[in-house]
């Protein structure tokens, strides 16, 4: 246990480098680092990992190193420009237990920008709230391992264990990037993740599946459009079907002990479309793609198997598309839900950090989507617990992250380093 006098030295020490941590946040905030753009981003959070003292591993992910093996999903674009960017710290007579802290650089696209109130990757500060693509999914949370670490050395104390900073590609489509961390031999005793969890610890996560379906149709002039058939039209009757999926889906959720209190654990999401190519000529193709979520127990291979016969069953309904069937492709996440189970230490440790911290108790929440804690929990044994700050809109417009809540969850993940990994003074 920290003493009280210790726990207040940390405490004050993020307060006292909280102006340097929003500044820094809104420097990282300024990169659009979306699917394909991150390398400049990790090329600042590599200086950032040098700065103080790291040794930086900067590597491309490469797909021949990971495609083998379990939790890979298939890629769909390029990764000659994907790279991860690994900090390792290493204590000099390491005593305490080892800890990774994970983050993703990679944010998804803005949307339509006269939607945003600002230019989303021109950040700023309204009261208080930090705005910005990316600010709190999870640029903040990145930020925060850094400036942990800055709060326990201002502090006058350098961790009794080794630290591993990853700062990872992927996170938003594949989660091949913490795979390749996975596959290069980065281990520790725990993970901690500070994933926007609205200041709450996630033990228990779904899966998520990405698929492209593409549909037939017959072109035809369009004043003949009833001797045709319109691939767009049968595109949304397939859409359609899928939803009648995940109702059922949904209704299983009293098998699923995790998410039966979730009103909707369950979401599908038809994300990208397209189609068609003059408007009067009935359109001969139309593809769209779905991310579809899944419980912990539900194996892909099955989901996969429902999927595929929801849409040739609605296929059949169709003169058309009986004798066409649309195609299914799998293009992005294969991710198998996760719970984290045996970390009653880990656990004990930071919400004993939040309660010194927030003055009341961890809460815990069954998150509906997934993250990258999967690769550590599922297939590199080792507990991996997210936790993070109050954000807004992620993945929407005016995204913005709590600073009240980061302070607070900086101060957490410090007193859980402390505990940790132990600390040693400095000289
Ligand atoms: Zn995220």
């Amino acid at each position: 246990m920290l003493t009280p006098d210790l726990r207040a030295a940390l405490t004050d020490a993020v307060d006292a480098g909280f102006d340097a941590q929003i500044a820094l946040t809104a420097d990282l905030l300024r990169f659009p680092s979306t699917r394909g753009n991150e390398a400049t981003a990790q090329d600042f959070m590599a200086d950032q990992m040098r700065r103080r003292g790291l040794s930086v591993d900067r590597f491309l992910v490469d797909l021949d190193e990971i495609r083998h093996l379990p939790g890979f999903s298939p890629a769909a674009v390029s990764y000659d420009n994907a790279w991860n960017v690994v900090g390792t710290y290493r204590a000099a007579g390491p005593r305490g237990r080892s800890l990774i802290l994970n983050g993703h650089i990679d944010v998804v696209p803005a949307g339509p920008l006269d939607m945003w109130t600002t230019p989303p990757f021109e950040p700023r500060v309204a009261g208080d709230w930090l705005y910005g693509r990316g600010g709190g999914d999870m640029k903040a949370g990145q930020v925060a391992c850094l400036a942990a670490l800055d709060a326990i050395e201002r502090a006058g104390f350098k961790p009794a264990a080794d630290i591993i900073v990853q700062s990872v590609v992927e996170e938003e489509c594949t989660g091949n990037g913490a795979l390749a961390c996975l596959a290069k031999g980065y281990r520790a005793d725990a993970v901690l993740i500070p994933e926007p969890l609205h200041d709450c610890l996630t033990r228990v996560q779904l899966g998520v599946l990405w698929f492209k379906v593409a549909v037939r149709g017959l072109p035809v002039h369009a004043s003949d459009a009833t001797e045709g058939a319109n691939a767009i039209e049968a595109a949304y009757e397939l859409m359609r079907a899928l939803r009648g999926l995940e109702a059922r889906w949904n209704a299983r959720k009293c098998d699923h002990a995790h998410y039966e209190n979730s009103a909707h654990p369950i979401n599908m999401n038809v994300g990208r479309i397209e189609g068609g190519d003059w408007v009067s000529s009935v359109p001969a193709w139309c593809s769209f793609e779905v991310r579809i979520a899944i419980y912990p127990d539900q194996t892909i291979a099955e989901a996969k198997r429902e999927i595929e016969e929801t849409i040739r069953e609605a296929a059949r309904g169709t003169a058309f598309l009986r004798n066409t069937p649309p195609e299914v492709t799998y293009h992005g996440f294969e991710a198998e839900g996760y719970l984290l189970q045996d970390a009653e230490v880990p656990v004990g440790i930071l919400a004993g950090a939040h309660r010194a911290v927030f003055g009341t108790d961890l809460q815990e929440v069954a998150s509906t989507a997934t993250t990258d804690a999967r690769f550590f929990g599922l297939y590199g044994k080792m507990p991996a617990l997210v936790y993070g700050p109050v954000a807004d809109s992620t993945h929407g417009f005016d995204e913005r992250v709590s600073l009240t809540s980061l302070n607070k969850v900086t101060k957490a993940m410090v007193l859980f380093i402390a505990e940790w990994c132990g600390l040693d003074p400095i000289g």
